[in-house]
């Protein structure tokens, strides 16, 4: 491999070569999902990009400690410091206690997680597992001035930060313009400043997940608990800290203030931001209404979808598209990533059956350059991708008796096909085994009950009717469901 590993960092607007703190460790924090609802197609999107680059890494030989939270409290509507919190409302809906809704959804989304052939973390913290740690981080930065108290609830002095530190340093905004688009304060607030945001919330009496302060019972404002899991878990400066592009402005400024304040420290070298999965040009999100949700694929229950689309077409479909930019999802587009999935998928099992020649007419080590090149291009997986199509034209030439390799070649470029279809990028052979069967039919039959349990029974036999013409028949009993292939 010729070309160094180059990082695009949000903080320095520039890509840079990526040099870790302690070579070979990395330290990676990404902010997770908050469980307060199934996750749609965008939300696995951030978690598949930063997927690649967790693959990536340690394929060059990295050891990565890789830390994705769990926001299960705090994280309140429409990301401001006041308003209903999420997970209350949904318990309050749904009948559950708020950590039965931090359950239901944390095992969903681990599922989820498991069907797109994600690496899971290596440690996964929840908010409401570090309390003690984030009031601790609270004190501290009231102790060094840059935080006060009124009436429980304790907010962070953006206007005294902002007289030694560039409170903007990751979006590059002017603070004024930043004042310009935040409402002007009323009588009834409590902050002092315009852009004071919370680091501890007074509980209000509806307000179910509470616990007790130095400033009385209350929870955790959202952006405190990834800056306290990180510090405890990496440091207090570490690699590379990951999330969504719409983190950027508000959540990853807040904890960059916030870590400054307490550690006297920038929290991460580099800051990488995914982009956004959007739908008919608009960002795929829950409050918009126009999230996917990742079994609508698989099951294929959707008005803009003509069928169901499998968990490695859905991934390879992300994968085909650099994580800086914007990805249009569409029917079409899901169909010619499934072309191209296969096709792809059917050359690498072409791979063992390929004649030996005396010589070989194609430079694979040419083509093994050109792969790395373009994962050092800061993770360019469509770049790679167009690379391995290249490969599979070779394949299939090979195969057809119009080109020749011989065994030094063609071990070379097994070993290549496989180390950047499989460990790169992620994908699995779609032959399933029936353990993935069965984990499918398990998430399947769960959700057709939960729809039936909604009295949503459109979805309900919408199940039933697709798993039947893949050949697959679910019969009720009063034991429950079970399912045999016809
Ligand atoms: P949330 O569950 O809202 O906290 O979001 C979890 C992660 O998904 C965050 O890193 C978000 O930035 C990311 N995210 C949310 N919407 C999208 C989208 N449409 N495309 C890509 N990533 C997204
Ligand atoms: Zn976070």
């Amino acid at each position: 491999m010729d070309s160094q590993l180059q990082v695009y960092n949000t903080l320095t607007r520039q890509k840079e070569v990526f040099k870790p703190i302690n070579p070979p460790l990395v330290g990676m924090y990404v902010c997770g999902p908050t469980v307060y609802s199934d996750v749609h197609l965008g939300n696995c999107r951030t978690f598949v990009s930063f997927d690649l680059i967790y693959r990536y890494l340690q394929h060059l030989g990295y050891k990565v400690r890789y830390v994705r939270n769990i926001t299960d409290a705090g994280h309140l509507e429409g990301d401001r410091d006041e308003g209903d919190d999420k997970f209350t409302k949904k318990a309050k809906l749904e009948q559950l206690e708020p950590m039965e809704i931090v359950q239901k959804y944390t095992l969903g989304f681990h599922e989820v997680m498991r069907l797109f052939n994600t690496l899971p973390p290596n440690i996964e913290p929840s908010a409401t597992g570090h309390i003690t740690e984030q009031i601790e981080m609270v004190k501290q930065i009231i102790d060094s001035g840059l935080a006060y108290e009124v009436n429980g609830t304790v907010y962070f002095d953006v206007e005294k930060y902002s007289k030694d530190q560039n409170y903007t340093i990751l979006t590059n905004r002017e603070l004024d313009d930043l004042l310009a688009n935040t409402r002007e304060l009323g009588g009834q607030d409590d902050k002092k400043g315009r852009l004071d945001f919370a680091l501890w919330i007074k509980a209000k009496p509806e307000h179910l997940m509470r616990w007790p302060s130095p400033w009385g019972w209350g929870f955790p404002g959202w952006h405190i608990e990834c800056s306290a899991m990180s510090k405890k878990y990496l440091g207090d400066t570490f690699d590379i800290h990951g999330g969504g592009l719409d983190l950027a402005a508000t959540h990853h400024t807040n904890e960059i203030a916030q870590s400054q304040a307490c550690n006297h420290a920038e929290p991460a070298k580099y800051w990488m931001h995914t982009n956004m999965l959007t739908v008919n040009g608009t960002r795929m999100s829950k409050s918009a209404g126009n999230g996917f949700l990742p079994f609508e694929l698989f099951t294929g229950d959707h008005p803009l979808l003509s069928r169901a689309y499998s968990p490695m077409t859905v991934r390879f479909f992300m994968l085909q598209a650099h994580y800086r930019s914007t990805l249009d999802f569409s029917n079409e587009a899901l169909e010619a990533s499934d072309k191209g999935f296969k096709r792809l998928m059917s050359a690498v099992h072409l791979l063992d059956k390929l004649p030996v020649a005396g010589s070989s007419d194609y430079n694979v080590q040419d083509l093994s350059k050109r792969c790395y090149a373009a994962m050092n291009d800061d993770f360019n997986s469509p770049v790679l991708i167009a690379e391995l199509f290249e490969a599979v034209r070779v394949i299939n030439s090979v195969y057809d008796g119009k080109s020749k390799l011989n065994l030094e070649s063609l071990d070379q470029l097994r070993q290549l096909m496989k180390a950047m279809v499989f460990d790169v990028l992620g994908l699995q052979s779609e032959e399933k085994s029936e353990g993935d069967l069965t984990a499918i039919m398990d998430l399947l039959i769960r959700l057709r009950n939960e729809a039936k349990a909604k009295q949503d029974y459109a979805t309900s036999d919408q199940i039933r009717m697709s798993l039947q013409e893949l050949g697959i028949q679910l019969k009720d009993s009063k034991s429950g469901t079970t399912w045999d292939k016809i």
